[in-house]
């Protein structure tokens, strides 16, 4: 385990909003009891950029996206934001360091409303105010959340259920965000949602990791690609030289 405690990532201005952050994961390796499930990982986001992280089922793309948000121990490895290293840093710990992860199944909190759920999102930032004014930004990236203010979540349909995940994931200004599958089992139209909403938190300067099934539709939104296979890295590179070939081999039938 390397330098940070459980409840701290060390000093800097992570967590403030300022510009994105870079992502460097290097020899990652994450077992569930004698099952191993990612064999030495190495992945890397530039600061601003969106990378797509893409991979058959069983890959171990959501293993990558929990491990880095402390969800998940790692046995082996590195994990840094803008050099400060994540590992073994508990959950609201790297939530604090400006990296908000979006777990597939959206994360929220079913049973309470809208705005209760971005409340228990805005706990993680300083004062009062602050906690108000991270509500309201939420609000203003997505206006369908203020009018189904006390909504109970659940009763949302599932694009909303999205927005709100995206909301409370933006609302805290997070300078990296892990978003897993979040288009999956949406109607198109409803995908068309999330990329746009994924579009607001990359044009405020955010760094992206879209874990995502629409190949495709993620390599266009994309920088840069990585292409998981059987927990290691099968393919890298830029978004636009995932060709047919590259997409065939790793990917199979995907749309
Ligand atoms: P999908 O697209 O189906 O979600 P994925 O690429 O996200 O797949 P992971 O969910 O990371 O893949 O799974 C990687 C490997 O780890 C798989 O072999 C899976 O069966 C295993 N695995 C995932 N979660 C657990 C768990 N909680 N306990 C045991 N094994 C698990």
């Amino acid at each position: 385990m390397s330098g940070s405690s459980p409840d701290e990532v060390g000093q800097g201005d992570a967590g403030q909003g300022a510009a994105g952050a870079a992502l460097e994961v290097k020899d990652l390796h994450v077992s569930y009891g004698s099952a191993k499930a990612l064999f030495g990982l190495d992945l890397s986001v530039r600061a601003g950029s969106v990378l797509a992280v893409l991979g058959p089922n069983g890959a171990g793309k959501s293993t990558f996206g929990r491990a880095v948000a402390g969800l998940i121990p790692a046995q082996e490895g590195v994990v840094e934001l803008d050099g400060r290293s994540l590992r073994g840093v508990a959950p609201h710990a790297v939530r604090r360091a400006g990296l908000a992860y979006i777990p597939e199944g959206r994360g929220i909190f079913p049973g309470l409303s809208v705005i209760d759920n971005l409340r228990m999102a805005a706990r993680v930032v300083g004062d009062r105010s602050e906690r108000r004014a991270a509500i309201d930004r939420a609000v203003a990236l997505f206006p369908i959340l203020g009018s189904r203010q006390k909504q109970l979540a659940s009763s949302l349909s599932g694009g909303e259920q999205q927005m709100l995940a995206l909301g409370r994931a933006l609302s805290t200004r997070p300078r990296l965000v892990v978003a897993d599958e979040m288009s999956l089992g949406l109607a198109p139209l409803l995908v068309n949602d999330v990329f746009a909403g994924l579009a607001a938190a990359r044009s405020m300067g955010i760094t992206i990791v879209l874990i995502e099934q629409f190949v495709h539709r993620a390599l266009t939104f994309a920088d840069d690609c990585t292409i998981l296979s059987r927990g290691r890295v099968g393919w890298a590179g830029p978004a636009g030289e995932a060709g047919p070939e590259v997409i065939e081999h790793y990917l199979g039938g995907s749309e």
